[in-house]
C-alpha cells in the first residue's frame, strides 16, 4: 500500500466508522423497503429503523422526535430554515441577522433574500471570533425575524454563547436558528436550555455517511412555522419531501450515538492532542492561533505565519499530511477565508494559514510528524525570504 498523507481535515468531513457503516449495511439489502409503505412488513422494517435515529437525534438535543425533520445534510437543513422562515414570516417582518464567519451554506441563502428584497445584517466578530452580545442586540428591530448564529465554527472552531443568543432572541419574539453541523457529536446541545427554534445537523462530520443530514424544527413554546422548500408526497410533516433514504438516517442515529457515549473522554484526547500540535508550533517566528484559545472544538487548530507564501506553504506540507488552508472551504474558490478577514487579518496573513482538524483516529505520533513537517517547511520558507 503505497503511504497516503496524515487526515487532519476532520472540519471537511471524516471517515465512516466501521460501527456505523456496519448498522447501514442491512438497509440497502434485506430491509430496503420504503418507510412510507404502511401495507407490509418491508416498510415496516425500514420505518423501526428511521423511527430510532430519529429519537437518538431528538434525545442528542433535547427535543422530541416529530421536532426532526431529515435533509440531505446541513446545507439543505440551514437553506430550508432560513428560507422556510423568511417565506412563513414575510408578513411580519423582513429583516435577518447573520455573523461574517457564517458558513457559505447560510450566508449565501441570506445573500438570495437580499435579492428577493430582505433586509440582512451581517454582524462583525470581535478578534477573537465570538460575537459581541451588546452589538447582537443593538441590531434587533421590531421586523426582525430570524437570527442565524452557528454552534461551532468550521475554520477556527470558536463556539458562540448559543444560550445567551436565544435568551436574547426568546425575550424579542425572534426566531432563532443555530447551523450546528460541526458541534453535534461534539460539545453537548440542548435546545430547550439554549432556546433554540430551528439547528441544522449533519452526520459526515461526525463519522457518519454523507448526503444525510437534519433540522430541528421547534413545535411548541413557541410553535415554529417553515415553508417547504422542496415539494412532492408530503414527507417529514410536509416540510420536507422525498423517500426517506433508510441506509443513510440509520447511519447517522449510529454516529451520533457513538459520539455521544464518547464525547467527554474524547473530548479530553484531542484537547490533549491539540495542545501537543500548539506547543511545537508556537516556537515558529511569525505564527499566530486563529479564535479564541479555550472556547473552540477540542480538535480544532488553526494558524497563520507571517513571512510565508501561503501557497507555497501547504505544497510543503501536502505531502505528509491533509490540510486545509482557510480558503479551501468553498470548493473552488481562491479568495482569501472570509472567516480569518473577519478576525482582521490581512489578505496575505489569511492566505498564509492552515486549518488543522483533529479526529479520532489520529494518535500522538502522527501529531508529532505533521509537527515537524510544519516546522521544518515553514522555516525553510521562511529563510528563503530573508536572503
Ligand atoms: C460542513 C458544514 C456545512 C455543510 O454541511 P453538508 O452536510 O456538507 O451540506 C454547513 N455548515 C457548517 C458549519 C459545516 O461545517
Amino acid at each position: 500500500m503505497s503511504i497516503r498523507p496524515i487526515y487532519l481535515d476532520c472540519h471537511a468531513t471524516t471517515p465512516v466508522d466501521e460501527q456505523v457503516l456496519a448498522a447501514m449495511i442491512p438497509y440497502f439489502t434485506e430491509h430496503f423497503g420504503n418507510p412510507s409503505s404502511i401495507g407490509h412488513v418491508y416498510g415496516w422494517e425500514a420505518e423501526a429503523a428511521v423511527k430510532q435515529s430519529r429519537e437518538i437525534l431528538a434525545a442528542a438535543i433535547n427535543a422530541t422526535p416529530e421536532e426532526i425533520v431529515f435533509t440531505s445534510g446541513a446545507t439543505e437543513a440551514n437553506n430550508l430554515a432560513i428560507k422556510g422562515v423568511a417565506e412563513a414570516y414575510f408578513s411580519k417582518g423582513q429583516h435577518i441577522i447573520t455573523v461574517a464567519t457564517e458558513h457559505s451554506a447560510v450566508l449565501d441563502p441570506c445573500t438570495y433574500l437580499k435579492s428577493l428584497g430582505f433586509d440582512i445584517t451581517i454582524l462583525p466578530v470581535q478578534p477573537e471570533g465570538i460575537i459581541d452580545l451588546t452589538e447582537f442586540k443593538k441590531a434587533f428591530r421590531p421586523e426582525t425575524i430570524l437570527v442565524s448564529v452557528m454552534a461551532a465554527n468550521n475554520e477556527i472552531g470558536v463556539l458562540q454563547p448559543l444560550a445567551e443568543i436565544g435568551e436574547m432572541c426568546r425575550e424579542n419574539n425572534i426566531i432563532f436558528h443555530t447551523d450546528a453541523a460541526q458541534a453535534i457529536g461534539k460539545i453537548p446541545l440542548d435546545v430547550q436550555a439554549m432556546k433554540v427554534d430551528l439547528m441544522s445537523l449533519t452526520a459526515h462530520k461526525v463519522y457518519g455517511p454523507k448526503g444525510i443530514g437534519a433540522l430541528y424544527v421547534r413545535r411548541r413554546n413557541p410553535r415554529v412555522q417553515i415553508a417547504a422548500q422542496q415539494h412532492g408526497g408530503g414527507h417529514e410533516r410536509g416540510m420536507r419531501s422525498g423517500t426517506l433514504y433508510t441506509p443513510q438516517i440509520v447511519g447517522f442515529g449510529k454516529a451520533v450515538e457513538i459520539a455521544l457515549g464518547t464525547q467527554e473522554t474524547e473530548n479530553q484526547r484531542l484537547t490533549e492532542l491539540r495542545q501537543r500540535l500548539w506547543e511545537q508550533l508556537s516556537q515558529l517566528s511569525g505564527v499566530h492561533l486563529n479564535g479564541h484559545p479555550t472556547q473552540r472544538l477540542a480538535g480544532n487548530l488553526n494558524i497563520s505565519v507571517e513571512g510565508v507564501d501561503g501557497a507555497a506553504l501547504l505544497l510543503g506540507l501536502q505531502p505528509v499530511m491533509a490540510v486545509s488552508s482557510g480558503s479551501a472551504c468553498s470548493s473552488t474558490s481562491t479568495a482569501p477565508s472570509h472567516v480569518l478577514t473577519a478576525l482582521g487579518h490581512s489578505e496575505k496573513l489569511a492566505y498564509a494559514s492552515v486549518r488543522f482538524g483533529i479526529g479520532r483516529f489520529n494518535t500522538a505520533e502522527e501529531i508529532d510528524t505533521v509537527a515537524q513537517q510544519v516546522i521544518s517547511t515553514v522555516q525553510s520558507l521562511q529563510s528563503i525570504l530573508k536572503i
